[in-house]
């Protein structure tokens, strides 16, 4: 017998990650989507996200996350983030903060806008050799810099090994004076899978549950980390609010939701980017943050 699976209404939707490129100045080991310098900004035109964004506003989102990759690196982000707060949509933009320019400041600054980044650790070596690069310094001084200017900021610090200074960088971010700090787990996705089979059991259960993620090539998912293996639909051919209503959808939600009641990722606590914001793609953990 055929199982029919309800589909939610495309309203029932209100956070959208813009999961805008996979280029990316540092190449960090647990990366949920391999992101890195080779990396690309897929298919999807400024024309495509500019009308993503009017039609996620126009069926019910009200938050949207850009992401990749490093998403300041899409020659089209800034536009996007100022269309997306033009039409009233709360825009995090979630960066590693190794360069952010004059233009993105002034945007960060807006009513509406807000930063999130990854961070690994209170001492630069520990911290680079995650990311690949030697990034900690410009990571940490912009950190500094977003709370000079008042920038509401979030930042996930992810444990990629059970040595890791975690508690030492949640002390150093505190005493600088972030608020908002998540402690985050590798995903098991992208760099972060170690070449382990992907499948739905590694998500937190709540993906595609009032989220949805829509890939650098127009693919529509639960969430980032099922951008690149779990396409439910294309916003390049069909309009969004008929992908996140569409069966593909509610059949995803379902499976996610059946692997979540039989246990799924026991360590996870979920990931509520829609209610507090909660979400870093590569590396959730508490608060899902995925990606670092
Ligand atoms: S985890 Fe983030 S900063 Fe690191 S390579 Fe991936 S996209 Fe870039």
């Amino acid at each position: 017998m055929t199982t029919i699976v309800a589909a939610s209404p495309a309203q029932d939707t209100h956070f959208l990650w813009l999961d805008l490129t996979r280029k990316c100045q540092l190449q960090c080991g647990p990366c949920f989507n391999s992101s890195g310098p080779e990396g690309t900004h897929g298919t999807m035109t400024r024309g495509d996200w500019l009308r993503v964004l009017d039609q996620a506003a126009d069926c019910g989102v009200r938050r949207v996350q850009l992401i990749g990759g490093e998403p300041t690196l899409h020659p089209d982000s800034l536009a996007l983030a100022d269309s997306a707060l033009s039409l009233g949509l709360y825009v995090e933009v979630y960066t590693n903060l190794v360069h952010v320019a004059d233009g993105w400041w002034a945007l960060l600054q807006r009513e509406g806008a807000s930063l999130a980044t990854s961070y690994y650790s209170d001492q630069a070596d520990e911290h680079n050799a995650v990311t690949g690069r030697p990034s900690h310094a410009r990571t940490l001084a912009n950190i500094k810099k977003a709370l000079r200017l008042g920038v509401p900021l979030r930042v996930g610090i992810v444990a990629t090994t059970s040595t890791q200074r975690v508690t030492e960088a949640r002390q150093e971010l505190e005493a600088l004076g972030v608020k908002r700090i998540s402690i985050d787990h590798v995903r098991p996705y992208g760099r972060g899978a170690h070449g382990q089979a992907l499948d739905v059991s590694g998500l937190c259960g709540r993906c595609g549950t009032g989220r949805a993620a829509v890939s650098p090539d127009g693919n529509v998912a639960p969430c980032v980390f099922s951008a690149d293996w779990l396409g439910l639909g294309n916003v390049q051919s069909t309009p969004l609010a008929a992908i996140l209503s569409g069966p593909a959808m509610a059949e995803a939600q379902a499976a996610i939701r059946s692997v979540a009641a039989k246990g799924g990722d026991e360590d996870d606590d979920g990931c509520d980017p829609v209610g507090d914001g909660e979400c870093s793609p590569g590396y959730p953990s508490s608060s899902c943050s995925p990606r670092n």
